[in-house]
């Protein structure tokens, strides 16, 4: 029995009727986070994890059907248990858990297995076929520890302050930017986000997630001796914007997975990257497939096919699955 299959309009669960990140409207919509690429707007009903709420509200609108399911707790809908366990990848995030008839069905969602203090760490599932994500499924995608790469955006900082000029960092407005922010040391000056970024961290603020005191950027202007000692938050699409003028000399850095390539720091044009990702690196992978127990594995997002090869190779019934995630987070290389 398929407990989840390739729809044109999603992932879709054939006992239990219902769409996990559906990417075109339907009726019952199960969502695992709410990066823009997995929760869409015009679903009748959504179903999320509790902690994940908030932001969703915050993203697809105060009105939608949205019914808070916490980790761990069993739904029954036509036969079908469903159940959420955390992901890891940013606030709410969520792998799904289907069991039917003795058949059990983990789909990841986007996965992050290292703790960062912004959200619930992974928990691993036991399953028999898990959906896994694979945005990073190379080998030389290894993630170095988070406290080292916050201790270079603070020393990076510091000598920008030393130097007077602002520290621009770019980062997806959604996750990265808290994650960010909860792990500076924000003695080293002011800190100021920009406008995509504030209304998330006050959902996360309201969940318990400690953040340093942010000012909103439009609260300054050119020659504000503030901005001398700033770090600015900023999301990649407010690059080359005219909001950047009021920081003149500045140094601007990003923060993403893809800044492990050289290329990918070149075309951005900024004058540092931060190798910093939500999603899990190649050792990560293979250990949340390990964890899980399936002995199939569905892999959706990025490099499918090295990661499709090496499990089949290690005697894993592994495919790819053919979905339409990746236009937000680190799912997409940044390009401009
Ligand atoms: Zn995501
Ligand atoms: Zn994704």
């Amino acid at each position: 029995m398929e407990l989840i299959v390739a729809r044109p309009e999603g992932l879709y669960c054939p006992p239990g009727d219902f769409y996990i990140d559906p990417w075109r409207p339907v009726d019952r919509a199960v969502i695992t986070h709410a990066h823009g690429d997995h929760a869409r707007r015009g679903n009748r009903h959504y179903l999320a994890a509790t902690p994940g709420a908030g932001i969703l509200r915050a993203r697809l609108g105060e009105d939608i059907d949205l019914q808070p399911l916490p980790y761990g707790t069993p739904l029954e809908h036509h036969g079908v248990t469903l159940s959420f366990h955390p992901a890891g990848h940013v606030l709410g995030s969520a792998q799904v858990r289907l069991a039917y008839r003795g058949e059990v069905w983990v789909a990841s969602g986007d996965y992050k297995v290292g703790p960062d203090g912004t959200c619930e760490a992974f928990e691993p599932v036991r399953c028999h076929t898990f959906i896994s994500e694979s945005t990073f499924g190379l080998p030389i995608y290894r993630w170095q520890d988070q406290a080292c790469i916050f201790a270079d955006i603070d020393a990076w900082w510091r000598a920008n302050a030393a130097a007077g000029r602002p520290s621009v960092l770019f980062a997806y407005a959604f996750g990265k930017a808290q994650r960010i922010l909860h792990g500076i040391d924000a003695s080293i000056g002011p800190v100021l986000v920009h406008g995509a970024v504030e209304p998330l961290n006050q959902v996360y603020r309201a969940a318990g997630v400690r953040l340093p005191e942010t000012l909103p950027a439009t609260a300054t202007s050119k020659g504000d001796p503030l901005l001398r000692q700033a770090l600015v938050l900023a999301p990649p699409s407010a690059g080359g914007s005219t909001w950047m003028r009021r920081f003149g000399d500045y140094s601007d850095a990003f923060a993403s997975g893809w800044m492990l390539l050289r290329g990918a720091r070149r075309r951005r044009g900024v004058d540092r990257g931060f190798v910093l990702s939500d999603h899990a690196d190649w050792p990560g992978l293979l250990w949340a497939i390990e964890q899980s127990g399936a002995e199939r594995v569905m892999v959706t997002h990025g490099q499918v096919n090295v990661l499709v090869r090496y499990l089949t190779e290690r005697g894993l019934d592994a495919r790819a699955f053919q979905t339409e995630y990746g236009e937000e987070d680190d799912s997409l290389e940044p390009t401009n």
